[in-house]
């Protein structure tokens, strides 16, 4: 997968001046042990003896003795050997400058450049450690990228939420300063002025405490407190909770779910955030519809909650930003319905921190949240994808 690596032309030169040097420090040791040898020969008679009958052995008294004289013998012994010793010494030098090409390599990232990879087809060993060194860089990469996203996340959550304590704040020192100023006509007009300022404080109110309820689910230590309960009862009774409201808007719930009794396993207050939040929602921008329905099946081991209004329809392309947090689609900013955007993401944080996952549905005809929980806390759902209903359409 990798390139092989590509030698200098001084490298080349180098390595060939490692081989003639070699070679020649070999052959001056091998002329140097022969003229040892000859004169151990010469002058030792028993050492002739051995070598003799060595021989003998060796061809089996045939006449093709002087193939196996002892200098033949020798120079073969000696090429081999210097062979093999000029072979280490140049494939050792080689793997040095293996090494230095890496080396020169890491180098080059350690400079800055962290989408540069070692792309060497070296020897085994070292091509380990090429890949663990691409690997490291691989992570420390997304581990960076990781944390500028977050940095950029908390530079953009800092941003939307000066930008909306500014807005109520503005209005309430307008106010203010108009009372302050005496810039009233009548009691009347003074009491309008203070209950405006009391509004837009209490929106900030919401948004200071939305905020702090989203940072608290955001991290994903936060502790969940959980018990066993039937997710159908949870929802009648969310339903009774929320009549009188519908009632008001021409809204009437219907609840259903099967198995009946759904027992679950979950943190009853934190989901009782989400459902909240999501009816609330679907009572605020289900405008023109009837009916709520709350519906809870289970399915294998994991429970499916939706939640879904005959409202107008979400945009398609919204769909998927809704649960991003301060994000409100657009009719819904120009109307007062005096939300921060802030509901869905921590629906979405306290459903992550369940191990579930939640996702939005919208046709003409139903908006649809809805949640994916495990039976039990402790096991994460991965959501398999599939196609929005209205882009199915
Ligand atoms: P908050 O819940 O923080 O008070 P919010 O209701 O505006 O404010 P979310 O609950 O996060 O914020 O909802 C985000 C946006 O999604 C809403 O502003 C609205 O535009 C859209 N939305 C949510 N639920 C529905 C629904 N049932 N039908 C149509 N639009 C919806
Ligand atoms: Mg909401």
């Amino acid at each position: 997968m990798g390139e092989k690596v590509r030698l200098s032309g001084k490298e080349k030169s180098e390595l060939w001046f490692e081989g003639l040097v070699t070679l020649v420090l070999l052959l001056m040791l091998n002329f140097a042990l022969f003229v040892l040898l000859k004169q151990m020969i010469a002058t030792n008679p028993t050492l002739q003896d051995t070598i003799w009958s060595v021989k003998n052995v060796l061809t089996f008294g045939q006449n093709k003795a002087h193939l196996w004289s002892w200098r033949n013998v020798f120079v073969g012994a000696m090429i081999v050997l210097d062979l093999m010793v000029l072979y280490w010494r140049l494939i050792r030098r080689y793997r040095q400058m293996q090494m230095r090409h890496v080396i020169a390599e890491l180098h080059y990232i350690a400079d800055g450049h962290l989408d540069h990879r070692v792309r060497l087809a070296v020897n085994t060993d070292l091509q380990k450690v090429i890949n663990s060194i691409n690997a490291l860089v691989d992570s420390t990469v997304n581990s960076m990228e990781e944390e500028r996203k977050i940095e950029q996340s908390k530079d953009e959550l800092i941003t939307n939420v000066s930008h909306d304590i500014r807005t109520p704040l503005t209005s309430i020192i307008g106010y203010l300063g108009l009372i302050e100023d005496r810039q009233y006509r009548s009691t009347d007009e003074l009491l309008k002025y203070t209950h405006t300022a009391y509004l837009k404080a209490k929106q900030m109110k919401v948004l200071v405490e939305d905020l702090f309820e989203y940072t608290k689910v955001r991290q994903t230590t936060t502790p969940l407190n959980t018990s066993t309960f039937n997710m159908v009862a949870m929802l009648e009774q969310l339903a009774a909770s929320f009549e009188l409201e519908g009632e008001k808007k021409g809204m009437v719930f219907v609840v259903s779910g099967s198995p009946d009794p759904l027992m679950m396993n979950a943190d009853t207050e934190k989901l009782g955030r989400v459902f909240n939040n999501l009816i609330a929602n679907a009572l605020k921008y289900g405008k023109g519809g009837q009916h709520i329905y709350l519906n809870a099946e289970k399915v294998g081991s994991e429970v499916v909650v939706k939640v879904s209004n005959d409202g107008p329809q979400i945009p398609n392309d919204a769909l998927n930003q809704l649960f991003d947090r301060f994000y409100r689609v657009e009719e819904s900013r120009s109307q007062e319905t005096g939300g921060t955007g802030l509901g869905l993401a921590i629906a979405q944080s306290i459903v992550t921190l369940h191990g579930g996952y939640i996702y939005a549905e919208s046709s003409p005809a139903l908006t649809s949240f809805v949640l994916h929980l495990p039976l039990k806390v402790g096991t994460t759902l991965t959501r398999t994808p599939q196609v929005p209903s209205n882009q199915a359409e």
